[in-house]
């Protein structure tokens, strides 16, 4: 196992023991455990974008940052769009006010638009994304000191949006892929994973051997196994082979620990990962 669970005033979450090991980052994928939502949302749903109440939501991701250990205010959230753009982050980015420290900083909507990506080199800057099923991916470049964070369903997994974020931290920050360490979270595994003709048609474009990571059923309807494709995207970037940690937890495996949209329905709550350098 490549990951624990931890606890803190209730609050569980993911971590990588790679990550810890790194020593200059503090990171998290965040459980429905620990949290004041109540109903389909029980208990710590973070999802700015669900009909949750909003101070519930409030509450829960301060608990959630409280419990990694980095400062809510400084927080920077993207507006997920399902697609491949990644946006280099600085401080200028967070919506921390010295001269105010009476409301809630966090926006529950993000200046950050149409983005599904986030970058940064800069310390104290905590980057948050949001989940139901969908991939997380974590990149930690211990050499160039920079981080990044993509969301990746299927659209995003077949665009290769890890391989762009990593691009992104060369351009920027002169990352070498095989110094990147990686972490694919928590997410809906191939087991739970049916999808249509219309999907694998759009993978046959952009991957050469989808036999690797698809199981036909018959009948155009297959099961999609988003881990597998994110790691052999990855690997074709240069990422090393023991630098891409897979968790291997299913979301729709797991619905004590995890929302899951495919199994719950649009009225679940979110996770989210978050990832800071310190
Ligand atoms: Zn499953």
């Amino acid at each position: 196992m490549n990951y624990n669970i931890l606890e803190k005033n209730n609050v569980k979450y993911i971590s990588f023991n790679a990550y810890e090991e790194l020593g200059f980052i503090k990171h998290g994928f965040s459980t429905r455990i620990g949290g004041v939502s109540s109903n389909t949302y029980t208990s710590m749903n973070l999802g700015v974008k669900t009909s949750d109440n909003p101070n519930n939501i409030m509450e829960n991701t301060k608990r959630f940052c409280e419990a990694v250990g980095v400062n809510f205010n400084n927080v920077v959230i993207s507006d997920q769009v399902h697609k491949d753009q990644v946006r280099v982050v600085t401080r200028d980015d967070t919506t921390d006010d010295t001269t105010d420290d009476t409301t809630d900083k966090l926006n529950l909507t993000s200046n950050i638009k149409n983005i599904d990506a986030l970058v940064t080199n800069q310390r104290g800057v905590p980057l948050m994304s949001y989940y139901a099923d969908c991939v997380p991916l974590f990149f930690a470049d211990p050499v160039a000191k920079a981080v990044g964070l993509a969301h990746a369903g299927w659209r995003g997994t077949m665009l290769k949006i890890g391989n762009k974020t990593i691009a992104k931290m060369t351009e920027i920050y002169g990352t070498k892929p095989e110094n990147v360490i990686t972490a694919i979270g928590p997410s809906i595994g191939s087991c739970c994973y049916e999808v249509n003709e219309e999907v694998i048609e759009k993978f046959n474009i952009n991957f050469t051997d989808i036999q690797n990571f698809v199981i036909s059923k018959g009948e155009g309807k297959y099961m999609l196994d988003l881990w597998e494709a994110n790691r052999l995207a990855l690997k074709e970037i240069g990422v090393l082979d023991r630098n891409i940690l897979v968790s291997k937890i299913c979301t729709g495996c797991n619905l004590q620990l995890f929302y899951s949209h495919r199994k719950e329905g649009p009225l679940t709550g979110r996770m989210a990962s978050i990832i800071e350098i310190v």
